[in-house]
């Protein structure tokens, strides 16, 4: 079921939805999922999901540690067989959660493919907000959210880049 909602392009509006039933009125709504685009997703094999599940679930654990003291609800949670989501209530300031968030996105090679994003009051907060240049494209040096909208690269030479970094584990 929710891998169907995953591939309708309103799941911004969706997470906006989930965001204003935020109990913490100062604290922000934090989505964590895999970037690969659905193609590549279902291009992978036993193995390479295993490995990708491997690095998300770690990353989603040390995260929720991470925030533990601030108190974290977690609303949505799915494994990334069915295309991984998560989506977490966290009483924390939203450029606290983001700084922390990019910290996670830039810790290892594979954490590259993990996306943390931080919603505050249905607003996304993005890397902009904390002064700090957009994430970078996984193939050239553009910023990634360019080359997803212009389509600037071949789906073969995705899968190939995505999956260099599921054969090391
Ligand atoms: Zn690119």
């Amino acid at each position: 079921m929710f891998e169907s909602i995953m591939l309708r392009d309103n799941i911004h509006e969706i997470i906006k939805g989930y965001c204003s039933k935020n109990p913490f009125k100062n604290g922000c709504t934090a989505v964590l999922s895999t970037i690969l685009p659905i193609k590549v997703f279902r291009s992978l094999d036993k193995h390479q999901i295993d490995s990708l599940s491997e690095i998300y679930t770690s990353t989603a654990d040390s995260f929720i540690e991470h925030f533990a003291n601030d108190k974290v609800r977690v609303i949505i949670s799915k494994t990334v067989k069915l295309k991984g989501i998560l989506i977490l209530f966290i009483n924390q300031n939203a450029l606290i959660v983001k700084n922390t968030a990019v910290s996670y996105e830039n810790s290892k090679p594979e954490s590259r493919l993990i996306d943390i994003d931080i919603y505050c009051g249905g607003q996304q907060i993005t890397r902009t907000h904390l002064n700090l240049p957009p994430r970078q494209c996984i193939i050239c040096e553009a910023p990634a959210s360019r080359c997803i909208f212009e389509g600037n690269h071949r789906l073969d030479d995705l899968k190939k880049e995505f999956q260099s970094y599921l054969v090391k584990n």
